[in-house]
C-alpha cells in the first residue's frame, strides 16, 4: 500500500489511462486495449526467483554445477557476474563472486556497475552464454526450458530484462504494452530452439 497520496490533476491527462494512454477509463478496466485476454494470459510464462529454474537466480536442489578447473557455477547469475568483473579486469572483484553461494548476494553486490560501455556491448553475449551453458549443465531446468509456454518474461521491476511489471501485472497486460523490454524472455526463446535443434 502506498499510503494517501494527493495527486493534482491536469485537464490534459485527466482520465488518460497510464497503460494504453486512451483517454476516458481507467488501465484496471476490460475495455482496456492494453488488458491480454485469457487465451493470450494461457500462452505467457512468467518467471521469477531463486526457485524458478528460468530464472538466472535459481541453483539447482540437486547440486548442479559447470565451469572449468578454475571457475565452478551453480547458477547463471554468478556466471554473469563473475565474466563481468573478469571483462573489466577486476580479478579481487572476481574471486569474491566465486566464494559466494548465495545467488541474491551476488546480484546485490554489484562489483561492477552496471552502466560501463565497454560491458554493455557485450552483457547481452556473455549472458546468453551463461544461460546456454546452465540449460546444458542441468537437466531439470533444461526440461523446464522445453516444456515453457511460447511466451516468456521475467516479472520484475527491470525495464531491460524484465517485464517492469510484477508478476501479476505482466500477466494482465498485452506484451507491447510491458513497461520492459524483455530481453531476458528472449534470449531464454533463442536458447529454447537451439536445444531443441540439438536433440
Ligand atoms: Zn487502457
Ligand atoms: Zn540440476
Amino acid at each position: 500500500m502506498q499510503g494517501f497520496l494527493a495527486r493534482v490533476i491536469k485537464p490534459a491527462t485527466h482520465n488518460r489511462c497510464a497503460r494504453c494512454q486512451v483517454v476516458g477509463h481507467h488501465p484496471s478496466l476490460e475495455l482496456c486495449m492494453a488488458k491480454a485476454p485469457q487465451e493470450i494470459q494461457q500462452i505467457v510464462q512468467v518467471f521469477r526467483g531463486k526457485e524458478d529454474p528460468l530464472s538466472n537466480m535459481f541453483v539447482c536442489p540437486k547440486g548442479c554445477e559447470w565451469g572449468d578447473d578454475s571457475t565452478v557455477y551453480n547458477s547463471s547469475e554468478q556466471e554473469f557476474q563473475h565474466e563481468k568483473v573478469v571483462a573489466l579486469d577486476k580479478p579481487e572483484e572476481a574471486f569474491e563472486l566465486l566464494e559466494m553461494n548465495n545467488t541474491f548476494q551476488i546480484k546485490a553486490s554489484e562489483l561492477v556497475p552496471e552502466s560501463l560501455t565497454a560491458w554493455v556491448d557485450r552483457e547481452e553475449g556473455v549472458l546468453y552464454q551463461a544461460c546456454y551453458i546452465k540449460f546444458a549443465a542441468c537437466s531439470h531446468a533444461c526440461e523446464a526450458l522445453l516444456n515453457s509456454r511460447s511466451e516468456l518474461v521475467e516479472g520484475m521491476n527491470d525495464l531491460k530484462w524484465g517485464s517492469g511489471m510484477d508478476p501479476q501485472c505482466t500477466l494482465e497486460y498485452l506484451p507491447d504494452y510491458w513497461l520492459g523490454q524483455n530481453r531476458m524472455g528472449k534470449i531464454l526463446k533463442e536458447i529454447q530452439s537451439e536445444l531443441l535443434e540439438a536433440r
